[in-house]
């Protein structure tokens, strides 16, 4: 890959740093891709037995950064002793709206392989593989391999599919040559994952912050963020904003801070989480973490912050974006095949006035949940749940006037507008 600034290299997403970097560290002037370059900044990599390793997860709290925020401490030690497991680093990223892993996978392809390497050390894996769509990270990230002397211990898989693939339990299906979408029936990659092995399977930045966490220690590593939620994370701020950013911050940071850091527009709303989360009120001093989200009823998610400024018309997005995640339903369990589609058609009927459609689509947002075989259909309806608690004004305009007579600007960056606005969609 070229050395670009991370800036042009990345769909116009300007890696930023709003805190001392971590995870960015050294890649002010582009990729940090030469191992010996990588190491001379992050130091040499520890190598933990598994025991050390969670309790320094635990110590850290140390929560994995692909949207579920599931403590990594509490993974590890689900992995069966006197089994060698499978490690599988996730860097899909499927989540249309976020753009942080390919980001990292771009400019700091070492600090990922670090952290992959030190849990197949500590868990003595039989194999390490990371599965990315890009066909050019793919390559990217193979070069960065063949640098390493622990190389030879990693495969990188090109895998394909749509937004549900980046489900753990799909991703393991596509990379065992199934269809990339989830099984029909629970189970757990820790206890039967690839090639029925168990499987440590997280997503690409929690591996950067393991390998973060190896090197500074649970104190050092809680230097920043909040007493809970310890650390740095990345986010991507996009939509109504003149400077779309993948940020590092420091956990904690208010959202005020960042959207001027992004150059926002006095926003409308703000959608948080990304496909599968909420629609918020915008409240500039809502700290960035899980709590601080959940606090105001919203989602973290994959660290995704889109802004729905009032140039915009927001019912029109909403309708794009739920006709987009009716399109991603894998067609296998009924609920989600035929309810998201009506749920989309109600939100249609309500883009031309029909406010009756309120409450139907509360009803179908509600007999979509929990029924699907993996949590599509419910991240569906709360997306639209929560945008319906918040388009009040705008609904009541379209229910008066048929319409607002705004646009509809793609601010929510669904593939059919990322592909318009030159974004790297890979599928
Ligand atoms: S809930 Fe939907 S997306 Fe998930 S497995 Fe079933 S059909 Fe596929």
């Amino acid at each position: 890959m070229t050395r670009t600034t991370p800036g042009e290299a990345f769909g116009g997403f300007a890696a930023t740093t709003m805190t001392e970097p971590r995870l960015f560290r050294g890649t002010s002037h582009g990729p940090l891709l030469d191992f010996f370059d990588h190491t001379a900044t992050h130091g040499q990599l520890p190598t933990p037995d598994l025991a050390a390793l969670i309790s320094w997860c635990e110590a850290a709290k140390l929560a994995g950064r692909g949207g579920a925020g599931f403590p990594v401490a509490t993974k590890l030690a689900a992995l069966p002793p006197r089994r060698r497991p499978v490690v599988v680093v996730n860097g899909t990223e499927n989540e249309p709206a976020s753009q942080k892993d390919r980001v990292l996978m771009g400019l700091a392809p070492h600090l990922i392989l670090d952290g992959a390497m030190v849990v197949a050390n500590a868990t003595r894996a039989s194999r390490v593989v990371v599965a990315v769509h890009d066909p050019a990270l793919a390559e990217h990230l193979r070069v960065a391999a063949r640098q390493r002397p622990d190389g030879g211990r990693l495969t990188i898989e090109t895998v394909r599919g749509g937004f549900v693939v980046g489900e753990a339990r799909a991703l393991l299906r596509a990379l065992a040559g199934g269809p990339p979408i989830p099984p029909g029936r629970k189970s757990l990659p820790t206890e039967r994952g690839l090639g029925g092995l168990p499987t440590f399977v997280s997503n690409v930045e929690t591996f950067a912050q393991i390998a973060l966490l190896a090197r500074l220690g649970p104190a050092g590593y809680a230097s920043v963020g909040t007493a809970n939620e310890p650390g740095t994370t990345l986010i991507t701020v996009s939509g109504g904003v003149a400077r779309p950013m993948v940020a590092e911050i420091a956990i904690g940071t208010a959202l005020g801070s960042v959207l001027a850091a992004a150059e926002a527009g006095p926003p409308a709303s703000i959608v948080t989480g990304g496909y599968h989360g909420t629609w918020l009120q915008t409240r500039p001093e809502m700290p960035l973490s899980r709590a601080g989200v959940k606090s105001v009823g919203g989602s973290f998610g994959a660290g995704v912050v889109m802004v729905v400024d009032g140039a915009t018309c927001a019912l029109g997005e909403l309708k794009a974006a739920t006709d987009w995640l009716a399109a991603e339903s894998a067609g296998q369990c009924g609920p989600c095949m035929f309810g998201l589609p009506a749920l989309a058609a109600d939100i249609g009927a309500m883009l031309r006035g029909d406010l009756s459609r309120v409450k139907v689509a509360q009803r179908h947002a509600a007999a979509v949940t929990g029924r699907g075989a993996c949590a599509h259909p419910d991240g569906a309806a709360r997306f639209v749940n929560s945008a319906l608690g918040v388009l009040g004004r705008e609904l009541e305009m379209h229910g008066r006037h048929g319409g607002c007579q705004r646009p509809v600007l793609g601010r929510l960056p669904v593939p059919h507008w990322a592909k318009q606005q030159g974004h790297q969609w890979r599928r």
